[in-house]
């Protein structure tokens, strides 16, 4: 059996993406999600890759989660913290329950899913945690001031805990996403989307492989000297 890896959100859109590729490269994949059940069958039988409901802003059901993983399936070494939702509206009109729910869901999962994994991993010598943070966690949007928030803690999660993880083989690294082609995209106004497109020099949105590609390059032995660090994936839209 390969090293075992949790893809949070792992049943539709990048996250899909991401699972598939893990397999590909020899890892034994378990795909976590949050509700929607639907995806959650198509993908499993599609992919043959097995999928656990939790929450993971839900600090109790991802230290469950991870232990129910651990005993049936196996010692957990690499975790993508993916799941991820908007809330978007600008400051005025954004409700204090949309803005705890980015926080708790965005950015609670990764804490919730590293305090899962983290001592296992340093037992093990050996560990790869990656966090897609966004383009919007390093620019900022308009009407986003809860997910640009969260998105960009992942980063600052990413480094600190990096450090902790460096001696003891476990690598911490994020990815910044573009607009990519899936779900949470399509819910964007076609007047809105034409307008980011435009902005994008490359010309197009992108790919839920071309992130996945990316987190398969970090979660291999190839990126053990890479930690820390944050890739983005953005059609050149951001560059810093
Ligand atoms: P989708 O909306 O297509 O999918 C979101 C996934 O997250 C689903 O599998 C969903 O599960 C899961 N999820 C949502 N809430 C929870 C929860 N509380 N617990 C467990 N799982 C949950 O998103 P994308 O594929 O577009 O995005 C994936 C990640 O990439 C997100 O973190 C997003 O912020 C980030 N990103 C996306 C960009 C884009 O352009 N698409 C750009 C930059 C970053 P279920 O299916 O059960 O609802």
């Amino acid at each position: 059996m390969g090293k075992v890896a949790i893809v949070t959100g792992g049943t539709r859109g990048i996250g899909r993406a991401i699972c598939e590729h893990l397999k590909e490269d020899g890892f034994t994949v378990v795909a976590n999600y949050g509700g929607n059940e639907e995806k959650a069958r198509a993908f499993t039988e599609e992919t043959g890759i097995a999928a656990y409901k939790w929450d993971v802003g839900d600090h109790q059901a991802c230290l469950d989660g991870c232990a129910k993983v651990a005993a049936e399936v196996g010692p957990i070494d690499a975790v993508v913290n993916n799941a991820g939702i908007t809330r978007d509206g600008t400051l005025l009109r954004m409700s204090y329950e949309d803005w705890n729910e980015v926080m708790r869901i965005n950015l609670g999962g990764c804490f919730n899913m590293a305090k899962a994994v983290f001592d296992g991993m340093k037992s093990r010598n050996w560990g790869r945690i990656v966090n897609i943070g966004s383009i919007n966690g390093q620019a900022g949007q308009y009407g986003q001031v809860n997910y640009a928030a969260a998105k960009s803690g992942i980063h600052g999660f990413t480094k600190a805990l990096a450090q902790e993880g460096a001696r003891y083989g476990i690598t911490v690294n994020a990815i910044a996403p573009g607009y990519i082609d899936t779900d949470m995209v399509a819910a964007v106004p076609d007047t809105v989307l034409e307008k980011i497109v435009a902005k994008i020099p490359v010309g197009r949105l992108g790919q839920a492989h071309e992130i996945a590609r990316g987190v398969s390059f970090l979660c291999s032995d190839n990126a053990a000297f890479v930690t820390g660090s944050t890739m983005s994936i953005n059609g050149g839209q951001h560059m810093y």
